[in-house]
């Protein structure tokens, strides 16, 4: 059998900026080796303040434009604009592509779970981040934990939104299954499963996203993979966001 534990860690407080989110963990739950940790990326900003109020924020022409066109506040337009790379599509809604490589609805700028007037950028570095805080859980327990940082995001082709992975660390992001046989001896060409929004997206089904206050999942027992860490497509190879650049501009 199989037996994957999942655990949403419940009681920790509301995030601020400089909270050691790694020791609030491991306050609440035994870590061990191989565990994994999915954190929802908001908290993680929260506590390393990327979060901005509207208040200080400034729209240009650019801003103010997109924001007619969509009917939204032209500050936090700003906000997504400034956490842009390259705007993929600008209505009905901001498309972005991060620098990181990640593609989202309004560059992943939130303003919920955040007192009102501000708003909760993602971590510029999600990798970066995913790994700080996988060697922070090790200097305070001695154990080496997988992590995954998540935000939940809209899809194309269906409805509603998923857990997705934005950095992540200890394992790679696609488990490959190229040159594999299946169970009747045909190879397979072309699956690659992008493990880490597997987990993301259960991890998210745990957290919920309103009130539940549970931003941190621990799983344990999950089978090791090998792979790659190209998730994100290459422009090149997107045939979406091609079509999209060049369709969907105002
Ligand atoms: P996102 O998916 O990263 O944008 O984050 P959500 O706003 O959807 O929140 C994910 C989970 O974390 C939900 O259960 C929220 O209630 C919870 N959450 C968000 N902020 C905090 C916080 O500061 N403290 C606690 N304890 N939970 C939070
Ligand atoms: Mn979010
Ligand atoms: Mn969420």
């Amino acid at each position: 059998m199989e037996n994957i534990v999942v655990m949403g860690i419940r009681g920790l407080p509301l995030i601020r900026a400089g909270d050691n989110i790694a020791a609030m963990i491991c306050e609440r739950v035994k870590v061990d080796d191989g565990d994994i940790i999915s954190l929802a990326s908001t908290v993680y900003s929260k506590s390393r303040g990327y979060t901005k109020p509207l208040a200080e924020i400034t729209p240009s022409e650019r801003a103010l434009r997109l924001a007619k066109l969509n009917g939204e506040d032209p500050r936090f337009v700003q906000a997504v604009l400034d956490a842009s790379q390259d705007i993929i599509m600008e209505h009905p809604f901001i498309l972005s592509l991060l620098p990181f490589g990640h593609i989202g609805v309004r560059a992943g700028v939130d303003q919920s779970n955040i007192d009102d007037g501000m708003v909760i950028f993602l971590p510029p570095d999600p990798m970066k981040a995913a790994t700080e805080f996988s060697d922070e859980i090790r200097e305070i327990t001695g154990k080496k934990v997988g992590v995954i940082i998540t935000d939940t995001c809209g899809r194309s082709f269906r409805r509603g939104q998923t857990g997705h992975a934005m950095g992540w660390s200890g394992f790679t992001a696609i488990r490959d299954f190229r040159g594999d046989t299946d169970l009747f001896g045909h190879e397979l060409k072309i699956t690659e499963e992008a493990v880490v929004d597997e987990i993301a997206g259960f991890a998210n089904f745990v957290m919920g996203e309103s009130n539940n206050g549970v931003p941190a999942v621990l799983f344990r027992n999950c089978p090791s993979w090998i792979g790659h860490d190209n998730l994100y497509f290459t422009q090149n190879e997107d045939i979406t966001r091609r079509l999209l650049k060049t369709t969907c501009h105002s």
